[in-house]
């Protein structure tokens, strides 16, 4: 059993994807070359945004927001402790302090209430994750910035598909973010990313950033980076988008069914909670449970891989001691983070494996438990 089935993805597009690279190879453009701009005007329609850049990565797609924003050593960034290091890493990169802010219990996303306290007037901007697909709330993150003049970055690394209120994750704020890493619901075959926004002088911004700061060749007015997206993957991407619209589709599904059976077999276990205003991707779908590595192990040793999305909060991490948050500064995301386990989702998991991966977490838990009253 594969905890993403990337296989079976490919064994379906197969052919579509082998015609896009042979077109690659045949134009040569291996930089910059027609399938990107093609890659940015699907993706931008589908998010709805004005405009889409693909870059090199989730990672440089964060980095070129801050640095079109012009966020620099002393400025602050509020964002949430709970999510992969890159969040917070490239606000530390920049120079600017990473201001973390604790989650609301039931999404783990960002929570709205604790950020207005943690504004100073250092505070250039505020990056909510929408973590393990499903969207922070953005109508009332929104509005704390505009009241601040502030702008929301969404690192949707985990999101792109998603909708919040009918909209589409990476089209809610100042500049959306995400990225094409190979497991993320909608993957290239390499690194990859993409930046989003309404607003035209960031767009250019980021545009010359993404390139070296150049406006023409050889001229540059700003410092910027190399994070063009390769155009091999730019044509795997468009070989996949095709898919994608259904992909969501399924991902909702079977994400959907998870909660169902495990709530109605394995009610100790906590199922995530999609709220009313969102439709989550599920890139991952991750349950909480009491002793978690045993309830992992039992799995694993029945066939069934599993991961922690994540198991030490930012704060936490060796590379944020400087900031001196000890344990207990969270205690939300730390409870969390103890205590998720994330299981296999992919759009081609199919009913009987679903239902094989449910009876083991079951086992799993019962077995847990007969061990802890015995
Ligand atoms: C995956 C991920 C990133 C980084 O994306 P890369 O493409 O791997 O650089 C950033 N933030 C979050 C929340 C992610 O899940």
């Amino acid at each position: 059993m594969e905890f993403i089935d990337l296989k079976a993805q490919y064994a379906q597009l197969r052919a579509p994807i082998m015609q896009r690279i042979q077109a690659v190879l045949d134009h040569g453009c291996y930089i910059m070359g027609p399938e990107i701009r093609e890659l940015e005007g699907k993706l931008s329609a589908y998010v709805g945004a004005s405009h889409c850049l693909a870059v090199s990565s989730g990672t440089d797609a964060l980095l070129i927001a801050m640095m079109a924003l012009g966020i620099r050593p002393g400025d602050e960034v509020i964002t949430t402790p709970y999510t992969f290091i890159a969040t917070g890493e490239m606000i530390a990169l920049l120079g600017a302090k990473p201001v973390f802010v604790d989650i609301d219990a039931e999404t783990l996303n960002l929570d709205p209430v604790l950020i207005e306290r943690a504004i100073t007037p250092r505070t250039r901007a505020i990056m909510p994750v929408s973590v393990y697909g499903q969207c922070a709330d953005f109508d009332a993150i929104n509005a704390i910035a505009a009241a601040h003049g502030l702008a929301v970055i969404e690192d949707g690394a985990q999101s792109f598909g998603a909708t919040y209120r009918g909209r589409r994750s990476c089209g809610l704020s100042t500049i959306g973010c995400t990225s094409f890493f190979p497991s993320k619901p909608l993957g290239c075959y390499g690194d990859g990313g993409a930046v989003f926004t309404d607003d035209d002088a960031l767009a250019t911004a980021m545009r010359e950033i993404r390139v070296h700061g150049q406006d023409r060749r050889y001229h540059h007015p700003r410092i910027g980076i190399n994070a063009r997206m390769d155009t091999l993957q730019a044509a795997v991407l468009l070989a996949k988008f095709e898919i994608f619209p259904d992909e969501v589709v399924a991902r909702q599904r079977i994400g959907e069914r998870y909660t169902q059976c495990i709530s109605e077999r394995c009610p100790s276990v906590v199922t995530p909670t999609v709220v009313p205003r969102n439709t989550s991707v599920y890139a991952q779908y991750t349950v909480q449970v009491e002793d978690r590595g045993e309830v992992a192990q039992h799995l694993n040793s029945r066939g069934v891989p599993t991961a922690v999305h994540y198991p030490m909060p930012l704060h936490q991490q060796p590379a944020f001691a400087f900031l001196g948050l000890g344990p207990g500064s969270f205690p939300v995301a730390e409870r969390a983070a103890g205590r998720v386990l994330s299981l296999p989702m992919h759009p081609n998991l199919d009913t009987p494996t679903q239902d094989l991966i449910v009876e083991t977490l079951r086992q799993a838990v019962h077995t847990r438990r007969e061990a802890a009253s015995a």
